[in-house]
């Protein structure tokens, strides 16, 4: 759970990197599907409270804000060592032929502003093209040195083995998937799966768009620990071994909040009963 400096960090799959329990979402930071530039100034202030604050993953993807997003992390991240941080980034599933994927991490570097991705994601699966292709440019981005590691997000269990398959050097260090109290669809096969073999499961959508904050058997539980229901909802999350949760949060309070679900965890006892209270499937 925590690191000699006492830190909550978890190990990423099964490198020695250390990465953050909990680290910022950016999805519709600086736009959705297109970018809004006009709120540059309030997302990177955002990123670099959080990152002071020890939120020091940051989740984005070209995808994000037509590629704003990842400049404004770009931006977020000037002037902090760049050891210190730990940059997620993904490819959309159109660049997945072997030259898209160099080309689109290219771009990626170019708008972030940095030598390299921690940790690079196919986003989305996409049938129509050959995963061994893919596979194959991701370990060429390790060995160009433009990613440190490779990762998949939105696959299953199928799909892992098959992208692990097809990589001759490099394994596959997380799967990222929506994964929350109110979505406990990866507990069926995913969270097992990589916690029997050292893969990180990156939650998505931890707090269900916030609606977890407003629950009442979580705030209730919380008062004991001096915490609120969006910290307890992401506690649970990282109370499992492979599991990092990735909020996203704009707002002051919400960014202090997500950082202070760190550093401490719910007793077995009240995981049981929040289990039991949003049904428990993972056993
Ligand atoms: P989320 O993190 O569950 O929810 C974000 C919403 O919750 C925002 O409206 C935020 O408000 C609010 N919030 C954050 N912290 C809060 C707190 N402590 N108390 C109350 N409300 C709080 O949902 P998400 O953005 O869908 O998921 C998180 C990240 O996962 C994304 O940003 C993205 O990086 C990643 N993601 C990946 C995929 C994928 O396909 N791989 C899909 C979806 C998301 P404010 O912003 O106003 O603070």
């Amino acid at each position: 759970m925590t690191a000699s400096d006492g830190k909550d960090v978890k190990l990423l799959g099964k490198s020695k990197d250390f990465v953050p329990s909990v680290g910022q979402g950016t999805w519709r930071m600086g736009g959705d599907v297109s970018p809004n530039r006009n709120e540059a100034h309030k997302v990177i202030e955002a990123l670099r409270y959080g990152i002071s604050l020890g939120l020091t993953l940051i989740d984005t993807a070209e995808f994000y804000g037509g590629g704003h997003t990842e400049e404004l992390v770009g931006q977020a991240i000037k002037g902090y060592n760049r050891e210190d941080l730990f940059i997620v980034s993904k490819v959309w599933q159109t660049n997945l032929h072997y030259d898209d994927v160099l080309k689109a991490a290219e771009r990626s570097l170019q708008r972030l502003q940095t030598r390299y991705i921690d940790l690079y994601l196919i986003h989305w699966p996409n049938p129509a093209i050959p995963l061994s292709e893919t596979m194959k440019a991701m370990e060429k981005l390790v060995e160009l040195g433009k990613i440190r590691y490779i990762g998949v997000s939105n696959f299953d269990v199928n799909l892992m083995e098959e992208a692990r398959s097809y990589l001759s050097r490099e394994d596959i260090m997380a799967n990222q998937v929506r994964y929350s109290l109110l979505d406990r669809t990866p507990e069926e096969s995913i969270l097992p799966y990589c916690e029997r073999e050292k893969i990180t499961l990156m939650a998505y959508t931890p707090l269900a768009k916030g609606n977890l904050a407003k629950d009442k058997k979580l705030a209730e539980i919380g008062k004991k620990y001096k915490k609120t229901a969006a910290q307890v909802a992401l506690n649970w999350l990282i109370s499992k071994t492979p599991v990092i949760a990735i909020p996203k949060a704009i707002t002051k309070k919400h960014i202090e909040e997500n950082a202070g679900s760190m550093g401490w965890r719910l007793s077995e006892e009240d995981i049981m009963s929040i289990d039991k209270y949003f049904k428990k499937i993972y056993v």
